[in-house]
């Protein structure tokens, strides 16, 4: 493992500490892979928190589905979810394989249950699949994290192909939706369903703009929804990270040649790590956020939202 790998800070999200200084400065060399990328081959590491998330008790015996839990964000709910006591069934790609089983591991060694639910959710059959499997495997279902999105970055919308708009709607948008449907008939009060929208639902990069529309599509649906499933005791929130350093950027999600000064131009400096995102998860599926709903919870490195 080389030095400068994320992964080797040990202070967890509890240890009073700078955020400006909490990560050595990520630079990442330019780097290309195929998408949707594996992190194990990322330059550096992302940090999931294997060795910096503590958990104090806060999702002790729930069962929680992440989907896009293979890797980057998704990974780290994942990881935290078990430290903090959840049953954990990740849905991903199969040719995620290899992140995948990093992450049963880490949840297995916290002493918690780990499902394994491969397959592309562009399939409608698999939307509700991942959802009836992880009902009979986990007993239950109580926390849904729609997580999994497709990004690829174009010079113009007229280089933009007419099948990448498809599938990343058909990823991002259409699959939480059938996702979601799927998950209600479970989902007992208390419940809670967190969406990871983005930065960019507000702030539109013009080489992004079929997934910057679908984030803005989930922000709008967080909010509807959690109107209407308010009176069911299911809380519906959603997060919205800022420039985080997770397989999505160096797997064209980027224009390769930005990813030296990824996350440099936030207030803090310094792109994200997925593990920071990890508490906000945390935050909106627990009991302590009652009486929050319909939220969007901004985790941007202090990049401005509405
Ligand atoms: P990531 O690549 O680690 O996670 C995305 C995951 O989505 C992949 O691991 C893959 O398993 C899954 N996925 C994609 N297409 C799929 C499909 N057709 N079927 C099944 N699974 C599929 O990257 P990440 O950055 O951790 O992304 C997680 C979430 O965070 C996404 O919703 C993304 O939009 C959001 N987000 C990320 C950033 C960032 O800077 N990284 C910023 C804002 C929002
Ligand atoms: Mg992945």
């Amino acid at each position: 493992m080389a030095a400068d790998d994320a992964d080797t800070t040990r202070t967890d999200q509890l240890t009073f500490q700078n955020p400006v200084t909490r990560y050595p400065e990520i630079t990442p060399p330019e780097q290309v892979q195929a998408e949707p990328g594996l992190q194990a081959e990322m330059t550096p590491k992302p940090d999931i928190g294997e060795f910096s998330y503590r958990g104090t008790g806060r999702l002790e015996g729930r069962r929680a589905l992440v989907t896009g839990g293979d890797s980057g964000i998704g990974a780290a709910v994942a990881v935290a979810f078990a430290r903090e006591g959840a049953d954990v069934a990740i849905s991903y790609l199969p040719e995620e394989e290899k992140d995948a089983d990093e992450v049963v591991r880490i949840i297995t060694e916290s002493g918690r249950r780990a499902v394994k639910l491969p397959g592309d959710l562009t399939d409608p059959a698999l939307c509700s699949g991942i959802v009836e499997r992880t009902v009979a495997e986990l007993g239950g279902l109580d926390i849904l994290v729609n997580n999994a999105a497709k990004q690829i970055a174009n010079d113009s919308l007229e280089e933009t192909p007419d099948e990448q708009i498809v599938q990343t709607f058909e990823a991002n948008v259409l699959a939480t939706f059938r996702v979601t449907k799927a998950a209600l008939p479970h989902l007992p009060p208390g419940s809670a369903i967190i969406n990871s929208t983005s930065v960019v639902a507000y702030q539109p990069p013009p080489p992004l703009l079929d997934y910057a529309s679908t984030k803005a599509a989930i922000n709008n649906f967080t909010k509807g929804l959690a109107q209407e499933l308010a009176p069911k005791g299911i809380r519906v929130n959603a997060v919205a990270p800022g420039p985080i350093w997770t397989p999505l950027q160096p797997s064209h999600g980027q224009p390769v040649e930005d990813l030296p000064e990824f996350g440099k131009s936030t207030p803090l400096g310094r792109a994200g790590q997925p593990t920071e995102l990890a508490p906000a998860y945390v935050f909106l599926a627990s009991p302590e956020s009652s009486y929050v709903l319909g939220e969007t919870l901004a985790v941007t490195g202090g990049m401005p939202t509405p």
